[in-house]
């Protein structure tokens, strides 16, 4: 299949490469992607450029019809859109189903957001003197994407940057370019122009990136994905004084208060913690419970957890799907066995599954560990899978403390029903997300983004927009009449 998109045409690489997509459910091949490298994306910087100054020339109200004209066809083809996402990234349709519709979100939301980018004018203390603030769209957009939610999160950069007027090259993981097609064709039918959203498909990120790094045109970086990779390429941005938003990785604490009910926590946190099987950016990565109720959570959830259905996405009744490749299964592992080796308690799973038609796939058990401390590598390294690393805690100072100790700063969660408490907790965690009582805090409508080494900027709502606009300070003599 040709999936590099650039200046509105579907095209191959240069010399004709490609790379296989691969089903994580069986490791079969399902299609192949163009690999396009340094020329590919160097054409597509370009188109992007060409089409800069009609684009952002266009009205408000222009760009925000093909963006309400995109939501619709994406949700018009939610059900194929599912399958393909099903297949090659290996979520539960329904999961897969259910990101259609968040990604879909995205493009209304920004779709009204066009039309409300207003300026400003300022008091002067000089007589005969005016100022005006404007803001105005950057200009060419580079976009680096993941593949745990590889729909979704190019909405989530597409749509803001199209609103505000700008043009963008895209550069989706290169296990899901084919959801990132069929994103960029909803758009391309959506009617907008051609070069304002431009696709490079590639298994060579190092050149790929260099060109959309080292180029003067590309004004603004907006990168999803791990934070080592993310400080390289803001470092590298810098060179060029690029702009950049970056949504990086997590380490999500959960905290249960003992005045909480074991059971409806419980419920919650393995609904979290398996979500995507696991590979979420803001997945509990330490579940925290006060001693209280330790011991009636793990049993809930242990039990819970055990009722989880691996398998493929589509087959129906699965509630679990694989890990995205082999090197995330061996990363898994290596957390569980750390843990075990240095204490933790396995209550649950802690293999890979290989029965019957689970062998071919990237599968492992949901899994449970009990009495995880700081010792241990899930205490600090992102896990990105479905094991849970559950701790205790005595009292509410230990809690925050123990949830602030870490580098990251995405999402975090509390579970309690002292109000005052909740209120004090959510004040004192370093989050840029806490969920109260609430396992998904987020929403299109809703600012999206991490502190510490987590990232910059915000993704979503009002605040979505403005990573796509440039400030403009007008003053201006109007003098005497
Ligand atoms: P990754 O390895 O950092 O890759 C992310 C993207 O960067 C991929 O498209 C990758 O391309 C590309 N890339 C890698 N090296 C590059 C280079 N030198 N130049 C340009 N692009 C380069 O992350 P991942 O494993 O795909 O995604 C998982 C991570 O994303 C986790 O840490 C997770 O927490 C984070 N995440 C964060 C959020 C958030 O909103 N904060 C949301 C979802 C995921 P290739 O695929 O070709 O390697």
């Amino acid at each position: 299949m040709e999936t590099l998109f650039i200046d509105g045409k579907w095209a191959a690489a240069d010399d004709g490469a490609h790379f296989d997509v691969l089903d994580p459910a069986s490791g079969e091949v399902i299609d192949r992607a163009s690999d396009a490298g340094a020329a590919e994306t160097r054409r597509a910087i370009a188109a992007a450029q060409g089409a800069f100054p009609q684009w952002s020339a266009e009205t408000a109200y222009h760009r925000s019809a093909r963006l309400l004209e995109a939501h619709r066809l994406m949700l018009d083809r939610k059900e194929a859109l599912a399958e393909l996402l099903s297949l090659e990234q290996g979520k539960p349709l329904k999961a897969a189903r259910n990101e259609i519709g968040y990604a879909a979100e995205f493009l209304s939301w920004f779709a009204e957001e066009a039309k409300r980018v207003y300026g400003s004018t300022i008091p002067s203390s000089r007589a005969g003197h005016r100022f005006t603030v404007l803001r105005q769209p950057l200009g060419v957009v580079a976009g680096i994407t993941p593949w745990n939610y590889p729909i979704s999160m190019i909405t989530r950069k597409v749509a803001p940057a199209l609103a505000a007027g700008c043009t963008i090259v895209l550069k989706p993981a290169e296990q899901t370019p084919l959801c990132a097609a069929a994103v960029v064709q909803i758009l391309a039918d959506a009617g907008t122009l051609a070069g304002v959203v431009n696709l490079i498909t590639t298994a060579q990120p190092g050149p790929v990136g260099e060109e959309l790094l080292r180029s003067d045109i590309v004004r603004k970086l907006t990168f999803t994905g791990s934070t080592e990779i993310g400080k390289y390429l803001a470092a590298r941005s810098a060179e060029t004084m690029k702009r950049v938003s970056m949504e990086l990785g997590g380490h999500a604490p959960m905290i249960v208060f003992d005045d909480a009910d074991p059971a409806h926590a419980a419920k919650g946190a393995v609904l979290a913690k398996y979500l995507n099987t696991g590979q979420a950016c803001i997945s509990p990565n330490r579940i925290l419970v006060q001693r209280g109720i330790y011991r009636a959570f793990c049993e809930e959830f242990t039990a819970r957890a055990g009722r989880l259905v691996a398998g493929r996405g589509s087959t129906p009744g699965v509630s679990i799907g694989p890990l995205v490749d082999g090197a995330a299964l061996d990363k898994v592992a290596a957390q569980v066995q750390d843990a075990v080796s240095k204490g933790a308690r396995l209550l649950s799973g802690g293999s890979r599954l290989e029965e019957g038609q689970l062998a071919k796939g990237w599968f492992y058990a949901p899994t449970v560990l009990a009495d995880v401390d700081e010792s241990m590598l899930i205490h600090r390294e992102e896990t990105f899978g479905p094991v849970a690393a559950i701790m205790p805690f005595d009292d509410e100072a230990e809690a925050v403390a123990k949830a602030n100790a870490t580098e990251y700063g995405l999402a975090s969660y509390v579970y309690t029903n002292d109000l005052g408490r909740a209120t004090r907790v959510s004040e004192a965690l370093r989050f840029g997300i806490v969920g109260i009582n609430d396992i998904n805090p987020t929403a299109a409508a809703a600012p999206f983004g991490g502190i510490g080494v987590s990232g910059l900027g915000r993704e979503g709502g009002a605040d979505g927009i403005d990573e796509y606009l440039d400030v403009k300070l007008i003053g201006q003599v109007v003098g005497p009449a």
